[in-house]
Parts: C-alpha cells; structure tokens; sequence
C-alpha cells in the first residue's frame, strides 16, 4: 500500500498506484457502510474540522458521516456566522483553528488555491471538499470508484464529461484522474463553455453530443454553474437542452451498456431528461452518493496513518 501525502488538496499530485490505494481500501468500506453496524475506530481520538464557505449538501454530509464511522470527532463550522464575515482573513481563521490542534481539516471554498494555502498554515492534514474551478479531489476518486465497479476496469474506457467544463472544478479532477489511470476522455460543450487549450491535457472536444458520444462506456453530466458565470455564455436553458441535455435520443448514440453519472446538484429539464436520471437500468447517480463516503473514509483513514507516522517519528505519541 502507497500513499505518502500529508493532504489530500488535488488528482495532480497523485500517482496512478495512489488512486489504486485509496480505491482498494474504499472497496473494504463500502462493505462496512453497508453493515448494521458501521463503526471502525481509526481515528478515534482524531477531531475533524468541516469548513464549507460554499454552499453543499452531499458532500459535507458525506464527509461528517465519513468522520463519524470512523470515530472522530467532527465539527462543523458555520461558516455563514464565522469571523471572516467580520472581516478576518482565512490565514487568521486558520491559525486560530490550528491552535486547537485538529487532525484533519476539509475545506470548500470558492477560491481556486485557498484549500492549498490552508495547509501551507496548519498542521491538520487538509482535504480539498472543491476549490473554485480548480479541483474536486474526492469527487473524481468517487467517480473513478463508481467507474471501476460498474465497468470491471479503470483503464481503456471512452469517457464522455458533458456540459459546463470551463467552470466545474469536478470535470478537472476528472479528466486529470482519468487520464493517468489511461481512458479516453472526451469534453463535450458549447465552445463558450469549453475552457481555451484544453486539448494540452490529451482530451478530444466535441460540440456535438452525438459525435461525443458516440461509442462512449461512461457519459458524465455537469450542472450549468450559473454562480460562476459572470455573462451569457448560453442562448436560453431551453435551447441548452435541446442542444446539450442528456436525453434517450443523444443516449442512444453511446454504447448500449453505458453508464450515466451525474455529481449532483442535478438540473432536470436543463442538462439532464429526469427519465433518464431515473432509469436504474443506466443511471449510476444514486451509486456515486453511497461509493462518496466510502472513499472520504478511504482517504481520511490513508491521510491519518500517515500523520501517526508524522507523530511517531517526532515522538510525540503516547
Ligand atoms: N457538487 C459539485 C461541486 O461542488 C458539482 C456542482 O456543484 O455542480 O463542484
């Protein structure tokens, strides 16, 4: 087993055994979470700090669950009453929660970099809960795990990412995590919405769902992040889904097993058919929610092993 991070800020840092490591153990506790009961006592005594100065349902919930099962003690700061609403700086807050000594500290905010500056600042190890457009970390190891279970394999799939990519932190992680496990990753969008070069990272891009789809094992959805766009980068949201929304007809253009996925907060009628986020037969969304707090324990179990190592070296371990 592999994995010598102190934080888990991005895919970018991580080597393909690495996403291997934090995928096999997620494996070990799906089958926990699936159980009566579903404690495990690996960071006991550990306090996890959630810090989400965006707004999120699945994946705080998903990361005080994760913290829960696990045995920490979990906090979750509101961030709406905090002091950076009277005006401290996040370099202020973060020292004044580091001298509490948390263990681990999950981070949302909507600036691209702050989840790395966090760490720069406090002992915690940190976890990236999404950064602005930057990265999504455990959301495309929770794909990536989905993906694997469902396809048999991790490797040589045709995966179509879908929709809003110039804004979405998670179509990043994705395409970065798909492209070193080696897939074919396709960005499908309007070109407004396409981010300029990204054709660098070794994708195809495509403004015809059909086209984009054509073939693909995996199609991804994204939400429009109308909070991120500061103009009109689309006609009307119904012109949108007659060109872009995930329907039966573009679906029928991927292969006949392939799979649906969406992050969620999901958009009916706007990037996807209901019918089809629906359909148990192809939609894997549901999945996606249950592998996300596996692979949150996965990593926050990985990220403590490693801070006791820290602690045992320093021998400040009792
Ligand atoms: N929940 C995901 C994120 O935080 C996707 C989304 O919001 O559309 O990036």
């Amino acid at each position: 087993m592999t994995f010598r991070h102190r934080h888990l800020l991005g895919i970018e840092p991580l080597h393909p055994e690495e996403i291997t490591t934090i995928l096999d153990l997620a494996e070990k506790y799906v089958d926990l979470n699936r159980q009566p009961m579903k404690h495990a006592r690996v960071l006991e005594g550990l306090t996890q700090i959630n810090m989400f100065f965006e707004a999120s349902t699945r994946t705080q919930a998903s990361f005080e669950i994760a913290g829960k099962r696990l045995g920490a003690d979990v906090m979750n700061m509101a961030m709406q009453a905090s002091s950076i609403k009277k005006g401290e700086t996040l370099i202020d807050t973060a020292l004044t929660l580091n001298a509490m000594h948390p263990d681990l500290i999950v981070m949302r905010h909507p600036n691209s970099g702050a989840v790395n500056l966090l760490a720069e600042k406090v002992n915690a190890a940190v976890l990236n809960a999404g950064d602005g457009k930057h990265e999504h970390p455990t959301q495309a190891l929770l794909d990536a795990l989905t993906i694997r279970r469902e396809k048999g394999r991790l490797h040589r799939l045709t995966v179509a990412i879908c929709g809003d990519i110039a804004h979405s932190r998670v179509a990043r992680s994705n395409l970065i995590l798909l492209g070193k496990m080696e897939n074919r990753v396709r960005l499908v969008g309007p070109p407004t919405l396409m981010p300029s070069k990204i054709e660098d990272f070794g994708v195809e891009v495509f403004d015809d769902m059909r086209a984009g789809l054509e073939g693909a094992d995996v199609v991804m959805m994204l939400r429009l992040q109308k909070e991120r766009m500061d103009g009109g980068f689309i006609p009307s949201e119904r012109e949108y889904y007659h060109r872009f929304g995930l329907d039966a007809e573009k679906l029928s253009f991927a292969k006949d097993d392939a799979i649906v996925m969406h992050p969620g907060p999901m958009n009916r009628g706007v990037e996807i058919d209901g019918v089809i986020a629906d359909d148990i037969n192809r939609s894997v969304i549901q999945e996606q929610v249950e592998m996300g707090v596996a692979v949150r324990m996965a990593a926050m179990d990985l990220l403590a092993r490693n801070l006791r190592d820290v602690a045992r070296r320093d021998g400040v371990m009792v």
